[in-house]
């Protein structure tokens, strides 16, 4: 005999429950076949739902209407695939269903409240229609298959809506069915999911939401199948909840008590009573997939296969939300005698099940989870049991945290393996998230974490790709889609794969420019063939707004969102701290920032500290090249700074290498201009300013306090030139310069000398930007052509500098360091 159990996606639709028929049928053929059958999907939830709206006052018969329709549509469909049903039979069965239902309602209505007994009966509806469906349907195939009467065989006790099995009687009830001695005796045996019946009264009776797995597993138990098979929507148990974590993996093989703590912890897939009696009478189950049939299933058993030395020690990740957690604390809480009992005894009262307890080791406190609609009464009866105890102040309050989730690990190798726990909390650590309490199971086979609610996602994600080295994601949100952002998204196009492939999964999940964003949660597709072209995408975005980053962060919990700045405004700038609070690491390119004031400087690195998330912009100096990054190891480990120079502009360097040529200075402006070295305005580079705010970023890199204002700029202009007006102006006026640089650099050049515009650091720690002649042999008198140096003199490298050098300008090379920055988040 084999037990085979379809949930409610299973028999959802008639093409559905025609492939769970296709199943049984074959089946049948080489052996006995019990069947447990929940109710189409959805259906369950739209009865519970019929509830509140008689109360409110809803006619009973509009109420009803769907429930009707949707088994209408499923019928006709099937009809029409199987003519051999009898369609207008099961038409009219509805319609007596559909009565009941109406009925039922009615009642309610007039009481003004459902009672448990109406309630359960109301519930009931939907497996006592889909097993009169599949019953129907195995008949049309001609397999001799019966309806089982579920009170006559799952006998219960307790309350209607949510009743415990009692497995000797279900398997005294079962036991004529198991040797062909029943009225019921058949190849096949249907019965209804989730349905029972009180063992004294008679009443029919619930197996709480989800039941109809521990109605397969009870069923399976009372035929002595040999084996019993759970049909789902999903391949079989992954390591963590699909839904949630898209890359999770199949695990093939676990033990029943494995299966049994996932699904105790809310691995939704089984019902969390399901294993118990399954284990008990060691039949092997398998979880399988009905939209897929011939995919092999996670087989759940009493010996899996042995995990290999060094292998993952984790079996599945859960995450069980809306739990409550309590704590009692107070300074008598050492001297009182049998506290833990009584807390436990107080909440069993209540008939709460406690979902797990930790105690502090100072036994000061005493803390643990029941599910958030137990918590009100918990509360109440515990604050009752110590009444006296609170009134002589032995006992603080009772502190109840709402809207938590409990992370937990299951795995049976954890118990050998060192180490697990920590991996779990660095996890939890990296991704940010609090942990209010810990437990680890006596058995050690699962671990567990409470956390906010807000945080399960984020944190599920997080430690799912720990313990299982799934791809790290990085979400971009990128700002500024100029040249450089152009660029870094090329970059990004056809690193794609490559990443991926070393376990990296870069998305493009937020674009935008001042006047729109776009924003995607699975990421953009960038890819050029499939003809996708994101500047449209862009332009039919929604308006600009960076708070909608934040709501989107909040709403998605993406794994490791990054903010990229790939625009030089200010406004964005500012946005950064509010983005680091919101949970996003932030990488840019934007100097604003680092140059502005030194309390946003400071601000900055305690938030990004604080909310452990990264703020990175090596690019701020030197573009691509590694110049923040290097100067940090210096510091780090022990070195100082103690002078600086450098040629630290792109377009100031290629102009002032043209100089030494003999190209006349408004020449050597013009050709930068038209070769794009320059600003539009190329006063923006020839002030100084630019450089000045590089130089400060990397005086306050060393620990210096300046602001902008005390760079010293020193124009390179004569005094009497007149470097205002509109730029077209400004050019026609500047070969009145060129005698003055001619001059000028020929004087140099007599003594060995060229000029340079450089940026230092002296050794008393002044920042000034400026005209510097240095020899010829110097490093920074070789720089020309948009090259970049910079000499750092330290206690190490001294006399000899520590010298950089390279293109330190140009939308490749900065959108390579930008990238390189989002790459360092998930390094
Ligand atoms: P059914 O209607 O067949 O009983 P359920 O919706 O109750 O199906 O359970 C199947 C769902 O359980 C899957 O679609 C999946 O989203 C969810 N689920 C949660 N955790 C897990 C897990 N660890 N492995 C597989 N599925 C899981
Ligand atoms: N139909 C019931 C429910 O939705 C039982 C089940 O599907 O397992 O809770
Ligand atoms: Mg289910």
């Amino acid at each position: 005999m084999h037990v085979l159990k379809f949930g409610g996606t299973s028999v959802g639709s008639a093409a559905r429950l025609l492939s769970a028929l296709d199943i049984l049928v074959a089946r049948a053929e080489s052996t006995r076949v019990g069947v447990v059958v929940s109710a189409v999907s959805g259906i369950t939830n739209l009865l519970v739902a019929t509830i509140p709206r008689v109360l409110a006052g809803e006619a009973p018969a509009d109420v009803a209407a769907p429930f009707r329709e949707r088994h209408t549509v499923i019928i006709a469909d099937l009809t029409a695939a199987a003519p051999a049903l009898d369609g207008p039979a099961l038409l009219a069965l509805l319609e007596t269903h559909t009565a009941e239902l109406t009925a039922l309602l009615h009642g309610t209505q007039l009481l003004g409240e459902c009672p448990p007994d109406t309630y359960a009966r109301i519930l009931s509806l939907g497996e006592r229609v889909s097993g009169r469906l599949l019953t129907a349907l195995l008949h049309s195939r001609g397999l001799d298959a019966v309806l089982l009467d579920p009170g006559t065989y799952i006998r219960t006790r307790g309350p209607a809506p949510a009743a415990e099995p009692l497995l000797s009687a279900i398997e005294e009830a079962c036991a004529p069915l198991r040797t062909g001695e029943a009225a019921d005796n058949a190849r096949v045996l249907v019965l209804p999911g989730f349905i029972g019946a009180d063992h004294q009264t008679g009443r029919l009776t619930l197996l709480g939401r989800n039941g109809s797995d521990l109605s397969g597993a009870l069923l399976a138990v009372g035929l002595r199948a040999a084996q019993c098979e759970i049909w789902t929507d999903v391949d079989g148990i992954y390591s963590a909840d699909p839904r949630l974590v898209p890359d999770a993996r199949l695990v093939p093989e676990m033990s029943y008590e494995e299966a049994m703590e996932l699904s105790f912890f809310g691995a939704k897939v089984l019902h969390p009573q399901t294993i118990g009696p399954l284990a008990r009478h060691r039949i092997p189950t398998w979880i399988r997939n009905s939209l897929n049939p011939s995919a092999p299933g996670s087989l759940i058993c009493a010996h899996p296969t042995p995990t290999p030395e060094g292998g993952n020690p984790v079996r599945g990740i859960t995450c069980l939300e809306n739990v409550a957690l309590l704590t009692v604390a107070g300074p008598g809480m050492k001297g009182l005698v049998g506290v833990a009992a009584r807390i436990l005894g107080t909440v069993a009262r209540r008939g709460a099940s406690l979902i797990l307890i930790s105690q502090s080791s100072s036994e000061y406190d005493l803390s643990f989870c029941v599910s958030e609609a137990d918590a009100p009464a918990v509360e109440t009866a515990l604050t009752e049991e110590f009444a006296l105890e609170l009134q002589a102040g032995l006992l603080d309050p009772l502190d109840v945290q709402r809207g938590r989730a409990v992370l937990c690990l299951v795995g049976e190798p954890m118990r050998t393996r060192r180490g697990v726990a920590g991996t779990f909390f660095t996890a939890l650590a990296q991704a940010d998230v609090n942990i209010s309490a810990i437990s680890q199971g006596a058995s050690e086979r699962s671990i567990s974490a409470v956390l906010d609610g807000a945080d399960a996602a984020r944190a599920l994600r997080a430690v799912h790709q720990h313990f299982f080295q799934t791809a790290r994601r990085v979400e971009i949100f990128l700002l500024g889609v100029g040249t450089v952002g152009a660029s870094l998204l090329d970059q990004i196009r056809s690193q794609q794969a490559a990443l991926l492939a070393h376990g990296v999964d870069v998305r493009v999940c937020g674009l935008g420019n001042s006047r729109h964003l776009l924003l995607t949660p699975n990421g953009l597709d960038l890819s050029t063939e499939r003809g996708t072209d994101w500047r449209a995408q862009l332009g039919a975005a929604e308006p600009a707004s960076l708070m909608r980053i934040l709501d989107f962060v909040r709403r998605e919990k993406p794994q490791n969102p990054v903010l990229v700045d790939c625009t030089s405004a200010e406004a964005v700038a500012d946005f950064y701290l509010a983005a680091l609070r919101g949970g996003l690491h932030v990488v840019t390119a934007n100097k604003k920032a680092n140059s502005g004031a030194l309390e946003t400087y400071r601000a900055l690195r305690l938030t990004a500290r604080s909310h452990r998330r990264r703020f990175l912009y090596e690019t701020n100096v030197g573009a691509g090249l590694p110049v923040i990054d290097t100067l940090q190891n210096l510091l780090r480990s022990g070195d100082q700074l103690t002078a600086f120079a450098g040629i630290l502009s792109g377009s100031l360097s290629f102009i002032f290498g043209l100089l030494e040529d003999g190209v006349p200075f408004s020449e050597a402006v013009t050709e930068a201009r038209t070769r794009g070295f320059t600003e539009p305005d190329p006063r923006d580079d020839l002030s100084g300013l630019d450089v000045a705010r590089k130089l400060l970023i990397l005086h306050r890199e060393a620990g210096g306090q300046q602001a902008l204002e005390e760079v010293e700029i020193a124009s390179i202009f004569p005094p009497d030139f007149d470097a205002t007006g509109s730029v077209d102006a400004f050019l026609k006026r500047l070969p009145e310069v060129d005698a003055y640089f001619r001059a000028k650099i020929a004087a140099l050049a007599e003594q060995g000398q060229v000029l340079r515009l450089a940026g230092e650091i002296t050794p008393e720690g002044t920042c000034r930007v400026g005209l510097l002649a240095v020899p010829k042999t110097h490093p920074l008198a070789a720089i020309r052509g948009g090259e970049n140096a910079l000499a750092f003199t330290t206690h190490r490298y001294a006399p000899v500098p520590l010298v950089i050098r390279g293109y330190g300008a140009g939308a490749d090379v900065t959108a390579a360091g930008v990238f390189a920055d989002v790459l360092r988040i998930v390094a």
